[in-house]
This record gives C-alpha cells, structure tokens and sequence, in this order.
C-alpha cells in the first residue's frame, strides 16, 4: 500500500492511513511519500544551496521546521510520543542546518531530498506506536539499490526484502519510505520527481504481493488530465501496457516507470482514492477489459529535432548513426517520423541539447523546436477501429499537428502540438472522443 504526499499530508490524513492499514489482517508493506510541499521544499533549499545563497536556504528551513512543529503537535497526543517526534525533527533539521555549511554537491542534494521520505515514516511510525498499532519501520535504503545505468536491481532488492521480511516473522504492518535508494556507489539516491509509486511497485514485484495498492488523492485513473480539462471521469480497467503508456506519456497519477515491475511479476496494481477509500478506483492488469479509447494524456517541454539529407537519408545506416548520437548522450527519443528528406525525433531532456545538434549538424540541416507537447491517445486495439480516427482528426482540424505517430503499437496513438495548444487539445478530444464537455 503506497500513499502519496497529499494522503499524508495533514496530521487528520495520516490517521485516516493507519485506520486504512489497520483495517485487514493481511500483511502488509506500507509505503509513504514526504508530506505534500515538502520535496519541492528540499528542492528549493538544494537549489539555494547550490547558488550559495544560504541565507535565504536557512529561512526555507526554519519555515519547513515549523510547519512540522505544528504537524506533530497535532499528530500526537502522548507527552512522551511528543518528545519523540521532537527529536526526530531536530535530528533531520539540524542535518540540514549543517549541510548548509557544507559546499554543494549531487550527493549532497540527494541527501537533502531525501528528508522528506524519512520524516514522514518516522512520524507515521510514532503516530502508529501511540495508538498501539503493531508495525515496523524498514528502513529503504537497506534493501532498495540501483545498479551502475542506474536502474533498479530487482534481483537484489528481492534477496534483501525476504531476509528482513524472514528476520521479522509474525510482524503485520511494515512501514518504509518511497521515492529513496542507494545508488551503484552506495549513496543516498532516489527514483527521481513522484517516485514512491515506482517504489511500490518494485516492492510489490520484489515480494510477490498479491496486489500493489497506489493511494492517491483521486479516485483512479482518469480518461483526461482532470488539472488541465473540467470534466473527466474515472477508468475502471486498464492493461499494463496501457497503463504504461498514459504514465510515461504524462498522466501524473503514476510514475512514468512505474508499471513494469507489477508487469513482469504480474502483480495487479489498484489506483485508490485515500479521500474515498470505497471509490473503485482503477484495476490495472495484463486484461484491458475492454476495447476503445479510455483516455489521453499531455507530455510536456517536448523538443522536436529534424534533420534534413538529401544525401544520406535513404541510405542504409543512417538512421543507426542518427541513434547512436542520442545513446551517447543517454537521451532517449519519444517519437519518431521519417520521409524521404528528413527524420524528426522528439526528446524530453534538452540537458545535451547543445552536443547532439552540434554532432547531427554531420549527416544535414538540423531544425530544433522546443516547447512541444504530446498528446497521447491511448486505449485498447484503437489504431483498428475506424471511428476513433475518424472522430480524433475531426475533432482538433484546427490544431497544427507536427508529428504523428500511428501503429507502433495498438494501445496509443501520439500527436506532437505546440505546447500553446495543449488545453485546447485536450479540451477538444475531451469532447470529440468522449462527448464529456
Ligand atoms: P501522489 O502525491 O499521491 O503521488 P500525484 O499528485 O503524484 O499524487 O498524482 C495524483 C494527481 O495526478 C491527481 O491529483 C491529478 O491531478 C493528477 N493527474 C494527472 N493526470 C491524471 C489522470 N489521467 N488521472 C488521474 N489523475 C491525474
Ligand atoms: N516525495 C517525492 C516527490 O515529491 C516522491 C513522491 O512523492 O512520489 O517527488
Ligand atoms: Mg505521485
């Protein structure tokens, strides 16, 4: 069971998620977020930090402190549960204060990031042990590691879970935290920006659980961007692979990497509203249930590359050499197009920018546009039924599509806009493909 930022967010909420936990018998992995604001506030102070601006970091920090003075003053009731709280703040408040001292690092910023994980566990903990809930809080960052690509070893996260899990036979409720791990060097590291889901689901592949719950402050996953569209309704069933596809292709619901684990070991994977435990929610499974689009979904700070050859283009090779540079610099491509004169790719991260257009200029002309957004239509066996493109293309004819991609798979079909037309967009299929207004 995963509970986001904002279900632990409030002292009310985080009892509301240890009345949630307490209500079955069945053992239990309970995996929490930071309180809502507070990594965005780590990520500030880092930021300060790194521009050494530690005056201004301080004050970030005090203010942080506070609002968790005020939080435990709530949680807690107890006068001793209290003083224990108290300490766990000044523990991890004065580790920031003294970081502030030292000179920046990436190391150091993972270190600060990751507070926030490690406050909420422990509070939740103390707030369990006063209500005489039996728990034991399993620290992350001694089972959870990436390898030297930095990605996730299941295989040991697996071998390392069952001893702590056989070590603490008869225990019911295990607490830890989301989003941290160690990284191949042994450090502090994390799973990058809404990573405790991508936590659960290595957690719930790792053990074999029989269900992998995502608690969230909605109910389910939705058929449009409910932050961007008015009315959108909730999606009862989806595959895995569609499931994957609205993730990576913007949906914030779910990290974007966050499927595959529960896929490979087939783990269902149930996304819960924390604010209305007995909404159904959302089933994600290897069934998609049933066929037709069931939602879209925004990928924004698109930047589209084209490279133009006159020369090169139709020859063999050219494509693998054009690949090759965006592997060099670790950057992976979103979409593709291709004619006779030009290929355009799309990448999310401009970091290398500079170095793959300097090393593309080789095989022609090469044309950036930043600022794009996909739009991604996704479903079950959609790319087969007519209507659905009938009713796509019909319903945004105004909208200037760059880049379309058909047929690379039956569950999505992606549009590249202007980042400017997204809400329009997503406001017109809301309409054309769904008829929600
Ligand atoms: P948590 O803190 O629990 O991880 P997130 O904020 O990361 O929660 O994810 C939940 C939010 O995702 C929702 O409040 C909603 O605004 C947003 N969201 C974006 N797209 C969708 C979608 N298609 N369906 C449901 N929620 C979505
Ligand atoms: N606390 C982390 C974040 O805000 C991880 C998460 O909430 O999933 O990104
Ligand atoms: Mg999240």
């Amino acid at each position: 069971m995963k509970f986001g930022g904002t279900s632990v967010g409030k002292p009310h909420r985080m009892k509301e998620v240890a009345q949630l936990i307490s209500a079955s018998e069945e053992p239990k992995i309970v995996i929490l977020s930071a309180l809502s604001g507070t990594t965005n506030a780590l990520v500030e102070i880092s930021t300060l930090l790194a521009t050494n601006d530690r005056k201004t970091a301080q004050d970030k920090i005090n203010t942080l402190e506070a609002n968790y003075q005020q939080f435990v003053a709530e949680l807690l009731t107890d006068e001793s549960m209290l003083s224990k709280a108290k300490k766990v703040l000044a523990e991890h408040f004065e580790f920031l204060s003294i970081i502030l001292k030292i000179s920046y690092s990436e190391a150091l910023n993972k270190d600060i990031l990751a507070q926030g994980e490690l406050l909420s566990t422990k509070l939740f903990c103390l707030y369990l042990e006063e209500q005489k809930i039996d728990h034991r809080l399993i620290p992350a960052l001694d089972f959870m590691s990436l390898d030297t690509q930095d990605e996730p070893q299941i295989g040991t996260i697996k071998v390392k879970l069952a001893q702590i899990l056989q070590k603490n036979k008869g225990i019911g409720i295990f607490v830890t935290q989301g989003y941290i791990t160690r990284n191949a060097k042994g450090e502090v590291d994390n799973l990058k920006r809404g990573g405790s889901d991508y936590s659960a689901s290595l957690i719930a592949a790792a053990i074999n659980a029989s269900v992998c719950e995502i608690w969230t402050d909605i109910d389910g996953m939705h058929n449009n961007d409910p932050r961007v569209v008015k009315t959108t309704r909730p999606i009862e069933q989806l595959s895995f692979e569609e499931a994957a596809e609205l993730a990576y292709f913007g949906a914030k619901i779910l990290h974007p990497a966050s499927i595959w684990p529960a896929q490979m070991y087939n783990v269902p994977v149930k996304l819960l509203n924390t604010m209305q435990p007995s909404a159904k929610g959302t089933l994600i499974t290897e069934e998609a249930g049933s066929t037709g689009v069931k939602a879209v979904a925004a990928k924004d700070n698109i930047t589209a590359i084209k490279i133009k050859s006159s020369r090169m283009l139709l020859a063999y090779g050219f494509l693998r050499k054009v690949f090759e540079v965006f592997e060099k610099y670790r950057t992976s491509i979103d979409m593709i197009t291709t004619s006779e004169v030009a290929v355009s790719v799309t990448i999310d991260s401009d970091l290398y920018l500079n170095e793959i257009t300097k090393e593309l200029e080789a095989f022609g002309t090469v044309e950036i546009d930043t600022g794009q957004t996909i739009i991604s239509i996704v479903g079950n066996e959609i790319t087969e039924t007519k209507e659905i493109i009938f009713h796509l293309f019909e319903s945004i004819k105004d909208v200037p599509v760059r880049m379309i991609s058909y047929g690379g798979s039956r569950h999505n079909i992606s549009l590249l806009i202007p980042g400017s037309y997204k809400l329009q967009t997503l406001q017109l299929l809301n309409k054309g493909l769904f008829g929600l207004d």
